[in-house]
């Protein structure tokens, strides 16, 4: 663990008001072994489909798509949400749906949950202006912040596959239960996939990106205790990053 890490692990545990620890982390319980095997899998070749020139013209493109669109949301909303960060970045980061804050200013994860999001990569030395690009499985908000429901789901979700494609990250980071279940194509809950090795396979885009599943940052506002589980799963994001030379 370098210094910034042992600086920013004791601040975090100080906001949980944790003033002892005597577990050994959980990164540091993994076998070398086991990270030659996971290099192993990730030097399966992934396909780019976009070079960096087209790249923004794509993702132009998607922005027409995705506003010409039938979805009913877009009718009750201010804004189409698309994204935020660097469009360069190996680091994918895909939340819900859009809120009241970030419905008025046009950007993903703008309000509370937003900035809990920035702090928490900030622990890691990840952040939207740096190394991470930021968007939603849906454009646009749900009206009083419900969940977005199965059509809503059903018309978003192949623009945001086509979103991932353009993208093409080395990491996909999926936040929540709704994320998370969509993008991988499960029932099983965050609870589970938190803890599993995933995979964001898609055929047609010939592709296979690595997908950690973590706890919404809303959820974490929420039930603030779950934030001890969320640095063990920074750490591990962490060290998969580093492990696997993502950034
Ligand atoms: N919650 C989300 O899932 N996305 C946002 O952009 C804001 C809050």
């Amino acid at each position: 663990m370098n210094v910034k890490n042992i600086k920013s692990f004791i601040d975090f545990y100080k906001t949980l008001e944790i003033s002892m620890c005597i577990a050994p982390l959980p990164r540091f319980q993994k076998k070398n072994n086991q990270k030659e095997l996971i290099s192993k899998k990730l030097k399966q070749p992934t396909s780019l489909k976009y070079n960096d020139k087209n790249k923004d013209k794509k993702l132009k493109e998607l922005i027409e798509e995705i506003k010409s669109c039938k979805c009913d949301l877009k009718d009750v909303a201010t804004n189409t949400v698309l994204s935020d960060g660097r469009n360069n970045s190996n680091i994918m980061l895909i939340g819900e749906a859009p809120g009241a804050d970030e419905d008025r200013v046009g950007k993903p994860f703008v309000g509370q949950a937003g900035q809990l999001l920035d702090k928490m990569f900030g622990y890691i030395n990840l952040s939207r202006e740096e190394n991470l690009y930021i968007t939603n499985l849906v454009f646009w908000r749900p009206p009083g912040n419900r969940n977005p429901n199965k059509q809503e789901i059903s018309i978003c979700l192949p623009l945001t596959k086509k979103h991932i494609g353009i993208i093409n990250p080395k990491l996909l980071i999926l936040l929540g239960n709704v994320a998370s279940q969509s993008i991988l194509s499960t029932n099983e809950g965050i609870n589970i996939l938190r803890k599993k090795e995933n995979y964001f396979i898609d055929k047609n885009l010939n592709l296979k990106i690595p997908v950690k599943a973590i706890f919404h940052p809303a959820y974490l506002l929420r039930n603030p205790i779950e934030k001890k589980t969320m640095w063990n799963d920074l750490l591990d994001i962490d060290d998969f990053i580093s492990t696997n030379n993502i950034i």
